[in-house]
């Protein structure tokens, strides 16, 4: 069976990464959500083994030293990481495993894995973004100060990204991430074993 590959999203906070990762794992075929483990707070509607494993710093710093996570880092005060064993089964099993993280991981998630897919999913332009942060109008000036800066650190480091993509239609957002993901496997390094198979074959011909 052919192994999958770790997929990389990340975006502008606003931008609807979540939405598309969600509908990814919901209607095509092929893909595992890995769930990050973090030292941060448990929000309103978050839950315990489904958004995050929430762990304490004593429990997080333990799992670094046991060599538990594919990749870890610090953000705004607080650890986040991916744990190992659920990607390494996963990809073996041929899944194509979906990574939402910062961009520190995941430029190490591409030291580590060559052949990790990185995509930067973004609204068309400032203004929809802008709108989108402050949309409900019931922020304070100062919160929405802090979500515009912190889209603009967001950004940060995305010429690393082996793609951008331009979420405006949903449907069309989507279609676009599953196809270059699938693309991916087409990739000689990937597929190179086929040929070796007919190459095989055909030497035993000498007609
Ligand atoms: P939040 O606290 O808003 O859920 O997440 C803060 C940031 O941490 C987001 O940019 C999110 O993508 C990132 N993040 C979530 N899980 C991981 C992880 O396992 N590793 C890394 N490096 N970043 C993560």
């Amino acid at each position: 069976m052919n192994k999958g590959n770790l997929i990389v999203v990340s975006g502008f906070s606003g931008a609807g990464k979540g939405t598309v990762m969600n509908r990814l794992i919901s209607e095509k075929e092929g893909y595992a959500l890995s769930i990050s483990a973090t030292t941060r707070g448990m929000r309103p509607g978050e839950t315990d083994g489904v958004s995050y494993f929430f762990k304490t710093r004593e429990e997080f710093e333990n799992m670094i030293k046991e060599d538990a996570f594919v990749e870890y880092a610090c953000y705004v005060g607080n650890y986040y990481g991916t744990p190992k064993a659920f990607v390494e089964e996963k990809i073996s099993e041929g899944k194509d495993v979906l990574l939402e993280i910062e961009i520190q991981g995941a430029l190490k998630i591409k030291e580590k894995f060559p052949s990790a897919v990185l995509i930067f999913i973004t609204t068309k332009d400032a203004k929809t973004l802008k709108d989108r942060l402050t949309g409900r109008g019931t922020e304070t000036e100062d919160v929405i100060e802090k979500r515009l800066n912190r889209a603009a650190e967001e950004a940060k480091g995305v010429e690393a990204y082996d793609y951008i993509v331009v979420n405006d239609i949903l449907e069309d957002c989507v279609e676009t991430v599953d196809r270059i993901i699938k693309s991916e496997h087409n990739r000689t390094s990937e597929k190179i074993s086929v040929i070796e198979d007919i190459r095989k074959e055909l030497s035993k011909h000498t007609v």
